[in-house]
């Protein structure tokens, strides 16, 4: 089959031909339709976090926002029939017994499986997938559309329930790219009065197209001031890699305000202890989702109360969308299409 190749860490990917996965017993061959390119694939595949690093193989097929029709079962493979449309994220698998999964955790399960790093992922003709990890696709939502949701739509779905973002609040969301954009309109849905931080003009006017009240430009002289106005966000969702992004949140954010912690710059954030006493603040991890979740988001999706912006490309023009990522040139999600 046709895939995208990481054969080294910090190089251009390599399209070339692949093994056809075999699906295990419990697993399903999927026909891709359709993977979004995350910015977490950049970091995978310039080797920006070193534990991911260690675990990713040579040669490995990133790719974990994947949807496509089930062509192949394993024996064991139930739920799911031929045909059906499905999609799989970033959990490959859970085991099902830990005390996290038990608990309505399973995104953070001490045994989960990553897809693109236990498996091959989606920047490929087929991939394989658990059964009981492949999430039925609603009718009504094409492929593409679809296919962000299972990384970008399903993180900051979590990462709101996280925050417990109610509304009234005001919440900061920095960052407006395949998360943010994203993150903006469920703040919105959720009745906040939603502030977008960027370092993109394009991107700051897509935000008020998509609700946002109010948009701070991130490298603006005043940014702070006018972030702080008010007695600041009552929640702060960063989903820029960028630690000058949660130092900007972390310095505005209100009194017992949230941080929320989304996007994953390969450096270690700080704050002085002082201000945390004083701020009395809460910050709050955010990792992906479950697939109780999943189905939800996918839910409002169908029900049109939310929209992934997307440009389709092909598998050989993955180098390019990447420096264009690098770059902040993307709005809303790149999704690969293998026609
Ligand atoms: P993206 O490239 O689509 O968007 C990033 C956005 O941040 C861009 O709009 C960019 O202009 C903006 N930005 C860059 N520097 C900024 C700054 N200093 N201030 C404000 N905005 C700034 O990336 P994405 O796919 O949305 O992923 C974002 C991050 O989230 C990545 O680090 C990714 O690895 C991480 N991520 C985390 C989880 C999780 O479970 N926590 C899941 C998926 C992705
Ligand atoms: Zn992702
Ligand atoms: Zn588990």
């Amino acid at each position: 089959m046709k895939a995208i190749l990481l054969d080294d860490f910090g190089k251009a990917l390599r399209v070339g031909e692949a093994p056809r996965p075999v699906p295990q017993a419990d697993e399903v061959l999927v026909r891709v339709e359709a993977c979004g390119v995350c910015h977490s694939d950049l970091h995978m595949a310039r080797g920006d976090w070193p534990d991911v690093k260690a675990k990713t193989p040579l040669h490995a097929i990133l790719g974990h926002e994947a949807v496509g029709r089930v062509v192949e079962k394993g024996k064991e493979a139930r739920g799911i029939e031929l045909g059906d449309r499905v999609g799989v994220g970033w959990v490959y698998s859970t085991c099902g017994a830990c005390e996290q999964c038990k608990d309505g955790a399973e995104n953070l399960c001490l045994d989960r499986k990553v897809t693109g790093i236990a498996a091959p992922g989606g920047f490929a003709e087929f991939l394989r997938i658990r059964a009981s990890h492949a999430i039925g696709i609603p009718d009504t939502l094409a492929p593409e559309q679809a296919a962000p949701l299972f990384c970008a739509g399903l993180t900051v779905y979590h990462a709101c329930k996280r925050a417990e973002i109610r509304a009234g609040q005001r919440v900061a969301v920095f960052g407006v790219g395949g998360l943010g954009h994203l993150a903006v309109q469920l703040a919105v849905h959720a009745g906040a009065e939603v502030i977008a931080i960027d370092v993109s003009e394009a991107k700051l006017e897509f935000a008020r197209r998509l609700g946002a009240s109010r948009v701070v430009h991130a490298v603006a002289a005043d940014a702070a001031t006018q972030l702080a106005e008010g007695k600041g966000p009552h929640v702060a969702m960063v989903t820029a890699p960028s630690k000058s992004a949660y130092d900007l949140a972390f310095r505005t954010l209100r009194r017992r305000g949230t941080l929320a912690v989304v996007g994953i710059p390969d450096e270690n954030l700080s704050f002085h202890a002082d201000d945390m006493v004083i701020g009395e603040f809460r910050i709050v991890g955010s990792a992906v989702g479950t697939r109780a979740e999943m189905r939800e988001v996918l839910a409002l999706a169908a029900a049109g109360k939310l929209h992934c912006e997307v440009e389709t490309r092909s598998l050989a023009e993955i180098n390019e969308v990447f420096a264009r990522m690098q770059r902040g040139e993307i709005l809303g999600r790149v999704v690969l299409t293998m026609e």
